[in-house]
């Protein structure tokens, strides 16, 4: 192989889209190198998918391989440029930002993205945010492109094929250990066989897979990160029918609400309509999540109501922070998610086996530990999330009612911000940044936004 012009770690949506940008941008394709540590995209087989077991596969395949984590998703594209990141922030410019969704759009529907837009049903959109406007919340609209659980791995595989008629190079299986970096400059990468691969400019795009690995790289070449900021709240679940009129003009309705007591930041997240709760473990720590299955309904809709959580000095270390309350939740639920009533909570006592039994709505995820939240969460989360939900009563009535349940606790942690210029470089020149690894996004359109942008600045580069 010989030195290339870019190598690009990652093969998600970030890495490939900034390949498919330099490609397209006239760039021979032959220089182009992706390195993924997953399989290729017929090779990705889960027995999660098949049999409902995860019996953790190293690299992961719902995680790792062509076309990235979420390969084997519901691939719902949220066409805005500060839904799942901020390109706005990154680009100075909403324009620009916007332009950005706009290509990666035209990207997913070149490789077979259906036509179908969700989200744009105008009459039922306007009065929806006109009643959030007058409860002081905002609705946020997004338009939205669901590919489909059926049609991603097709989408991802035309994607790989354009690349590959283009010259672009995949060595998959192959997982990158290092960068070469002499004199604050990346030259390259090492594979974990020890094998050195030379560049001109290497793009990192791990994925949130990835994270943990690009924070040792980071701390190892003193490159400048920031911490980002975490969310913090509960899994709340209702009755459907409370949230199938709000259902029926956006699937995954979002909600920002700021709270009068502490001027906060609480939003709606991950709708499931009809889902259930489940279990999530990390490291040691429990917490909640929701899906919902094709096959099975419940009764109920699940939403997270999170909490935006920044620190400044002395600790700026948001994860740390997070972990510890994710501890602290764990010990008090004795292992278990907490469950709590609304009702319970706000009359500050725990709730029991029985108030749980004896309630309007029942719990979809039965493992739990019935409780008080406000033992686990700050003071200031608890408070944030009874003000936040009955605020949200006045749009959706019936969501703050006594028997809403709250599961405790639900975190959402981001990978430390790598700190890039305008064109995506890190404080190593040739080093390039995008996607969830380098806590530049959450989402397959921010992920690829910032490939792109990225190939933007290695173009830059490669002309200098
Ligand atoms: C189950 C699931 C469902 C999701 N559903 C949606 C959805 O519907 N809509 C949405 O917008 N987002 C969804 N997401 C999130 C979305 O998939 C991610 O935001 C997006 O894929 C991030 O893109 P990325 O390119 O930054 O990273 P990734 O897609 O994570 O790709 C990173 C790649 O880097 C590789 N890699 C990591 N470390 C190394 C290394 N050291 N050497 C070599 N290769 C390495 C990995 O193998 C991986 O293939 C979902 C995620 C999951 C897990």
């Amino acid at each position: 192989m010989n030195k290339k012009d870019v190598v690009i770690v990652g093969a998600g949506p970030a890495g490939m889209c900034a390949a498919y940008r330099l490609i397209e941008s006239g760039l021979n394709g032959k220089r182009i190198l992706i390195v993924d540590k997953g399989r290729d995209i017929d090779e990705r087989k889960c027995p999660m998918i098949r049999e409902g077991k995860c019996i953790n596969c190293e690299p992961c395949n719902i995680m790792c391989g062509v076309g990235g984590s979420g390969t084997f998703s519901d691939g719902t594209l949220n066409l805005r440029p500060d839904i799942g990141g901020d390109l706005v922030e990154i680009t100075g410019d909403c324009d620009i930002a916007w332009k950005l969704v706009n290509d990666v759009d035209k990207i997913f529907l070149r490789f077979g993205a259906p036509k179908k837009l969700y989200g744009i049903n105008k009459k039922g959109i306007t009065e929806l945010k006109r009643r959030a406007a007058s409860a002081g919340i905002k609705f946020i609209e997004i338009p939205q492109r669901h590919i489909g659980t059926d049609n991603a791995p097709m989408v991802i595989r035309r994607f790989e094929n354009y690349l590959r008629e283009n010259g672009v190079e995949f060595l998959l299986n192959s997982e990158v250990e290092d960068f070469i970096i002499q004199k604050n400059s990346c030259k390259g990468i090492r594979l974990r066989n020890g094998r050195v691969i030379n560049s001109r400019c290497v793009l990192a795009a791990p994925g949130r897979v990835g994270a943990s690995w690009l924070n040792k790289i980071v701390e190892k070449y003193g490159i400048k990160t920031k911490f980002e900021p975490i969310d913090v709240g509960v899994r709340v679940e209702v009755p459907a029918i409370i949230m199938e009129p709000i259902i029926q003009i956006n699937r995954d309705p979002k909600f920002h609400i700021r709270t009068k007591r502490y001027d906060d930041f609480v939003r709606t997240f991950c709708t499931n309509h009809k889902g259930f709760v489940v279990r999530e473990n990390y490291d040691g720590i429990v917490g909640v999540n929701g899906h919902s299955i094709k096959k099975k309904e419940s009764e109920n809709t699940n939403f997270a109501f999170l909490v935006r959580v920044s620190l400044t000095e002395p600790v700026e270390n948001t994860i740390k922070y997070g972990r510890s309350i994710a501890k602290l939740a764990t010990t008090i639920g004795g292992g278990k998610p907490i469950l709590q009533r609304l009702g319970d909570l706000r009359r500050g006592r725990r709730s029991h086996e029985e108030r749980i039994l004896q309630n309007e709505v029942q719990p979809t995820f039965k493992d739990y530990t019935p409780g008080d939240i406000s033992m686990a969460l700050p003071h200031r989360v608890v408070m944030d999330i009874i003000e936040g939900l009955e605020k949200l009563n006045e749009v959706i009535p019936g969501v703050a009612t006594d028997s809403t349940l709250l599961y405790a606790p639900e975190i959402k942690f981001y990978a430390t911000q790598l700190e890039v210029d305008e064109n995506m470089e890190t404080t190593i020149m040739n080093l390039f940044a995008a996607g969830d690894g380098a806590g530049l996004s959450r989402d397959i359109v921010n992920a690829s936004a910032t490939g792109i942008l990225a190939a933007d600045g290695i173009l830059k580069r490669l002309k200098d």
